[in-house]
């Protein structure tokens, strides 16, 4: 399937929006990527260069095409320009609803006609955001996975309202840009990966917080035992502990001691995973 979609613009330049930028300019496309002041444009900046190293070292392609990859992005503060002759716009802004539908409804009236939306929200689903698009037919989401240039999946999920074209138009999108679509029938909150992610993380952690077993050992039994790559525990570390911890902190009883053992252990002792150098296991 080929695209028809040229100009991408993506919103929020954040963790996953500079990977979703950075990522369709790698693979060709012209890019906008737009922030709400300077501050956040330098900090993209900042991010843009490190994806570059990440791509010259991890990514195939990535010692030719790294650099070049930054040539077709333009960062901008200016919303206007950013929807003015976008094909797509992909939405990577803060999870918070009403800033989401205030974006949306500015977008509503400054792109053409002719713009997708696209949100990758993680924990909203699309039909909570479509009425404050004004175009419910050409809106859905488009759900990437951190590091997008390693777990290169994009979760594909519309509404009722969305045009059937148009969800084959972004499949076919997020194959252009190196992706695995993974195409979701009906609306479900988590998609496929949080839906099976979320219950077997908490599960591997009742084991350990019940006294059961210790995290080396509950992580071999789910490599060796599964021939899985990693375990619940390095990808707790892999994540950082802060958003488990978010997510259980706000479940049912269980959840929430769950969640109290997480804080007393580990993150009230500065262990947040990978990015402070320790979680469950001690990284140099
Ligand atoms: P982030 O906090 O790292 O980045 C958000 C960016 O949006 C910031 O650069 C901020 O300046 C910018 N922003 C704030 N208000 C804005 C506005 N009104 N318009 C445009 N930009 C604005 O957040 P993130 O982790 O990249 O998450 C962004 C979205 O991606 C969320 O919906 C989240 O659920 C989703 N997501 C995150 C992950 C993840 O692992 N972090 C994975 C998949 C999906």
């Amino acid at each position: 399937m080929t695209t028809k979609i040229r100009n991408v613009t993506v919103l929020g330049t954040g963790v996953l929006g500079s990977q979703i930028a950075y990522q369709s300019a790698f693979q060709g496309f012209p890019v906008i990527a737009y922030d709400i002041d300077d501050a956040a444009v330098a900090l993209a900046r900042q991010r843009f260069r490190k994806l570059v190293d990440t791509y010259r070292a991890e990514v195939p392609g990535g010692e030719d095409g790294a650099e070049a990859a930054l040539d077709r992005i333009v960062l901008t503060t200016n919303l206007a320009q950013a929807a003015a002759d976008a094909d797509l716009i992909i939405e990577a802004i803060p999870e918070i609803l009403d800033l989401k539908r205030q974006t949306y409804e500015k977008l509503g009236s400054l792109a053409p006609a002719k713009t997708i939306f696209a949100t990758n929200s993680s924990t909203l689903l699309p039909s909570d955001l479509k009425d404050s698009t004004g175009r419910p037919d050409r809106f859905l989401a488009l759900h990437f996975a951190n590091k997008i240039w390693f777990s290169n999946i994009a979760e594909v999920m519309g509404t009722p309202d969305t045009d059937p074209e148009v969800f084959d138009e972004i499949v076919a999108f997020a194959e252009a840009i190196g992706m695995v679509p993974i195409q979701i029938h009906q609306e479900k909150a988590g998609y496929v990966l949080n839906t099976l992610l979320v219950p077997f993380l908490r599960a591997a952690l009742e084991l350990v917080a019940g006294g059961y077993a210790e995290p080396g050992d509950v992580d071999n039994t789910w490599r060796i035992g599964t021939g899985a790559p990693a375990g619940p525990f390095q990808i707790y570390d892999i994540i950082g502990l802060r958003t488990p911890y978010n997510i259980m902190a706000h479940g049912d009883a269980d959840a929430q001691q769950l969640a109290a053992w997480l804080k007393q252990n580990y993150i009230d002792r500065g262990k947040l995973g990978l990015e402070s150098g320790q979680g469950f296991y001690k990284y140099l």
